[in-house]
């Protein structure tokens, strides 16, 4: 049981607020635990779960958690991490188009992929990780039970033939591939990003349906890895949610690179002929390929939580700013709630849940500056608004843009494509939206969410110093261009 007196103290060490009065049920009760009841039981193992388990942990609760596949969830098994994994490979590959030119002799500009390997690599990445968040789940002496958690309203939870209770329950069971129902999307040589990760050849031809973040960085994988690929994207551009001007100029550059981008189509149907794909779109077209990646999105994972009553939006769960259901003590974090699908998000909203589920609700998950990023080459990333939300929010803006074709260190990398685009109030020259694409973007955009999550002004930013030479210089000189002050820039017209 969580001693109250040694939980305000540690919510106060964690600089959460102490509640005076905390809602009923959300709230541990004062009677001992039985051997097998928890304070929380975690349903998934997946950034939201493992996060909430841990956080829990550390704050003095007694905590189990459920996972039927692997710890880590599908960032560390089958996303973030396994295409990361592959997309490095696809980077040293563009590194050796430029060695040459950089004074590097290679003895041979042919390459082979051998995806046997690169698979096993991909395997052995995956399983230091998981083991790592196993190995801190019991540090932090959190009951693992592995297999399915079927949850029932009473806050009991059965994994095969063990039954366990919660006082509060955290459904952290995230989400998996969305699928559309179009003749011959069934084929085998349909693949969805789970199955294409594990694939051991390197296709010839691969069409990529939706070019939605995930599309885009697998289809970038195996361009570079000497696949012909085929974007099939309904939107008029690639990643639609991202600032126009920086998908536009993805687009630009990935076309460049060999990659068919064709927006503002959709897909009608998939006939298998001749081992080929035939994909037959709405504008006439037709795009052969040997295989083809859907790349739709992802919906929640609902297994397991079929008994309980929870209140739905659009096929989510529905949870309140404390990642509370609509069912008090049961809580929702991460892709399940399908708020942003992100794992740093997930990890949030995580622990805010075990906090207000031990303490009561008194965090909010607060995701307004959660940045976002696509691990192309360049890289892209964003935090805050498009400069279309800001124009439609505060009409009038300021914009503030960097090139990397100036900035030493790009340069000196040969990265020096891309820009970092400013969009500030004219009022108070507040921060409104960052976005970057150019190298090493993913870890630019992080300086961006701490100056807007700290609310810090562009004159703020301005009074920093960068050190030379960096790539975050493009970020610093951005913002000094809202101003008009940008050294490297030409001079602003009055
Ligand atoms: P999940 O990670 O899906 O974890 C849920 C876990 O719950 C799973 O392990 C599942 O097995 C388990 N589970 C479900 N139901 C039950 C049950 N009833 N009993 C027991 N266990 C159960 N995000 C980023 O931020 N950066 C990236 O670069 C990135 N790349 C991605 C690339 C790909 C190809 C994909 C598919 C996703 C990517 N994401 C990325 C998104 C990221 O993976 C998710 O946002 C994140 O994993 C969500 O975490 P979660 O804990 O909510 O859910």
């Amino acid at each position: 049981m969580v001693g109250e007196s040694s939980a305000a103290k540690e919510l106060e060490a964690a600089g959460l607020e102490v509640p005076k009065a905390t809602p009923g049920e959300a709230q541990a009760p004062k009677a001992e635990l039985g051997a097998d009841e928890y304070d929380i039981v975690v349903i998934g193992g997946g950034p939201a779960g493992y996060y909430a388990a841990i956080r829990g942990a550390q704050l003095g609760g007694k905590i189990a958690i459920v996972e039927k596949i692997e710890y880590g969830g599908t960032c560390l098994n089958r996303g973030c991490i396994p295409t990361k994994t592959y997309l490095k490979n696809a980077r040293i590959l563009d590194n050796l188009k430029v060695a040459a030119g950089r004074g590097i002799k290679l003895s041979s500009s042919e390459f082979t992929v051998d995806m046997d390997k690169t698979v096993d690599f991909k395997n052995s990445v995956v399983k230091t990780l998981t083991g790592g968040v196993r190995g801190l789940l019991k540090a932090n002496k959190v009951t693992v039970f592995d297999g399915l958690g079927q949850v029932h309203p009473d806050k009991s939870v059965t994994i095969a033939d063990k039954t366990i209770k919660g006082r509060n329950i955290i459904l952290a069971t995230g989400s998996k591939v969305s699928r559309i129902n179009i003749p011959g999307i069934d084929s085998p040589l349909v693949l969805t990003s789970d199955e294409i990760l594990d694939m051991r050849e390197v296709p010839k031809s691969l069409a990529v349906i939706g070019g939605g973040v995930v599309g885009v960085e697998l289809g970038l994988v195996f361009e570079s890895f000497g696949t012909e690929v085929t974007v099939i994207e309904m939107a008029d551009r690639i990643i639609p949610a991202m600032d126009k001007e920086i998908s536009l100029e993805l687009q630009k550059i990935l076309s460049k690179k060999g990659m068919k981008i064709l927006t503002s189509v959709g897909l009608e149907e998939i006939v298998e002929k001749d081992g080929q794909l035939n994909l037959k779109l709405n504008n006439g077209e037709v795009v052969v390929a040997e295989k083809a990646l859907l790349s739709i999105g992802r919906v929640p994972q609902l297994e397991g939580l079929e008994e309980l009553d929870l209140a739905m939006d659009r096929g989510r769960i529905k949870v309140n700013d404390f990642q509370e259901t609509s069912i008090p003590g049961i809580y929702a974090p991460g892709d399940v709630n399908g708020t942003k699908m992100l794992a740093h998000a997930a990890y949030r909203m995580g622990e805010v849940a075990a906090e207000n589920a031990l303490h009561g609700n008194t965090r909010k998950a607060h995701l307004e500056f959660t940045p976002a990023a696509v691990y192309t080459h360049p890289e892209v990333a964003m935090c805050g608004l498009t400069e279309d939300q800001a124009r439609e929010k505060y009409g009038d803006v300021l914009i503030g843009r960097a090139s990397f074709a100036g900035n030493g260190r790009s340069i000196a990398s040969s990265e020096a494509q891309g820009f970092v685009k400013v969009i500030a109030d004219k009022k108070y020259h507040e921060v409104l939206g960052v976005h970057i694409i150019g190298p090493s973007a993913a870890e630019l955009i992080n300086e961006a969410s701490t100056i807007m999550e700290s609310e810090l002004t562009v004159d703020d930013v301005a009074q920093s110093i960068h050190g030379h030479p960096t790539y975050s210089e493009v970020m610093y000189e951005a913002f000094l261009d809202v101003l008009g002050e940008a050294i490297h820039n030409p001079p602003k017209r009055k």
